[in-house]
């Protein structure tokens, strides 16, 4: 790995999508440190399956815009909400441009997928592996940028911060434990989600909201923590560790949930809480510790062709979903709250930007509709890379640090933990 130096003009945390736009859309001349928990390629970015969401055509827009607030419970900021929407159709000409391929019929049309709450199909795919497709698209492209370093292993610990004002982070080498700072003239949290700290979740366990620990700490303002979005699908497993998704799309082509009766039991195509909200009280009623969900109605090659991982991921726990129904169970999935940011990604303290899934810029409300986090994480870390640019820089400065109060990292960890935890338990909205 080559030396990190003491000061770079932006630091970025985390190599998921958000983090690796953000850094493709600043100046090339300017130096970008980029880190990352565990590898590059380890991120939830990598594990999206269902696809992105795009504003097909002009007259989608009312329903697009419908879709998403109704199931945000209308929470969601109206604002945020059509800026993702109007911005989609040249983001995706920007991820075509990245070498990303989207599924196509016969004349070369994108073709569009449909999942839980949107009325209509509008979701562009890759099999059932998008969000491979795109970050990895993404990543390469990273990689080939002189200007931008990537540390894998490498963990952002805090923020260096005077009066309100970032000046970079505090940087914990995993391997050797070394800690030290690294001064920046900006600084984005891009660390993904929370599900690391649920016990049951879709997520990597290495992503446990370090962001909005660090946020806790420092004072930077927060929105919705309490917000965690629980997937209705996930692969039913005695097994500890991640939860393996069967993505919604599975349903929006025709999979039914049954009871243990094999009775249907809701309508599959409702937005993700209410879905969750029906299996719950299902299970409840059956003393069962799942649901079954059928994947025969899609037929044999719409199975193998748009959902080959899922497909090989059953067969290898047993289970031949042309043949059988398959045991799924809700599972932590998203986080719709996050540190509070504002249009361009701006936090509530200067020189600091957020993006993505630990971010809250007021797209998804209460609810997230299902493929619009990809889209959304883009867009706001674009808009950030060129808010810094906007900004100028030239900025910053060294500001002193006592690094012996990071010394004892576990309970550092820990009470990051805890603190996020406890706020996003004020509700009983997860498990
Ligand atoms: C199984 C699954 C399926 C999904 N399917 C879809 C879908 O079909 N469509 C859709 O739109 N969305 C989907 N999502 C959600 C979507 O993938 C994520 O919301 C999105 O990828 C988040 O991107 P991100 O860049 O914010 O975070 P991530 O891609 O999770 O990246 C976080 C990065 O931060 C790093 N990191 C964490 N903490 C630190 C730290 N302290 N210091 C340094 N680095 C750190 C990690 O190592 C990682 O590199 C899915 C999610 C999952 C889990």
């Amino acid at each position: 790995m080559p030396t990190i130096q003491k000061k770079y003009d932006v630091l970025i945390a985390g190599t998921g999508v958000a983090g690796l736009y953000c850094a493709l859309h600043l100046p090339a001349e300017r130096r970008v440190l980029m880190l990352t928990k565990s590898s590059a390629d380890k991120s939830d970015s990598f594990l999206a399956q269902g696809g992105i969401c795009v504003l097909k055509s002009p007259d989608d827009y009312e329903k697009y815009f419908d879709d998403t607030m109704r199931a945000g419970h209308y929470e969601n900021d109206p604002a945020a909400v059509e800026l993702m929407i109007r911005s989609s159709p040249a983001l995706i000409g920007e991820l075509v441009d990245y070498g990303v391929r989207f599924a196509r019929d016969g004349a070369g049309q994108f073709r569009y997928t449909r999942e839980g709450g949107h009325s209509v199909p509008r979701i562009l795919f890759h099999d059932d592996v998008t969000g491979r497709e795109i970050t990895s698209h993404l990543l390469e492209a990273v990689k080939k940028r002189p200007n931008i370093q990537i540390a894998e292993d490498c963990e952002l610990l805090d923020v260096i911060a005077r009066e309100n004002e970032c000046f970079g982070g505090v940087v914990r080498e995993n391997a050797s434990g070394k800690v030290f700072p690294v001064y920046a003239e900006y600084t984005l949290f891009a660390t993904g989600g929370v599900g690391g700290l649920w016990e049951n979740s879709t997520n990597y366990r290495h992503l446990t909201g370090d962001a909005l620990g660090i946020a806790l700490k420092n004072g930077i303002a927060l929105e919705h923590i309490d917000y965690v979005q629980i997937h209705p699908t996930t692969f039913y497993s005695e097994k500890h560790g991640r939860r393996f998704l069967i993505s919604e799309s599975v349903r929006g082509e025709g999979a039914v949930l049954l009871d243990k009766n094999m009775q249907r039991f809701c309508n599959e195509l409702l937005p993700r809480d209410i879905v969750t909200s029906a299996i719950r009280a299902q299970m409840q009623k059956d003393g069962t510790k799942h649901v079954w969900l059928d994947m025969r109605p899609l037929g044999e090659r719409t199975v193998k062709e748009h959902f080959p991982t899922i497909y090989r991921h059953c067969l290898e726990e047993g289970y031949d979903v042309l043949r059988t129904p398959i045991p799924v169970v809700p599972a932590q999935h998203y986080f719709m709250g996050g540190v509070k940011v504002d249009l361009d990604g701006r936090t509530s303290m200067r020189r600091l930007y957020a993006a993505g899934e630990t971010a809250c810029n007021g797209v998804h409300g209460k609810n997230r509709l299902a493929s619009n986090s990809l889209l959304e994480s883009l867009i706001w870390a674009k808009r950030a890379a060129a808010d810094m640019s906007a900004q100028g820089f030239g900025k910053g400065g060294v500001q002193p640090i006592d690094l012996a109060a990071y010394a004892d990292y576990e309970s550092l960890k820990g009470n990051y933990a805890k603190e996020i935890r406890e706020e996003a338990e004020r509700e009983a909205y997860c498990d």
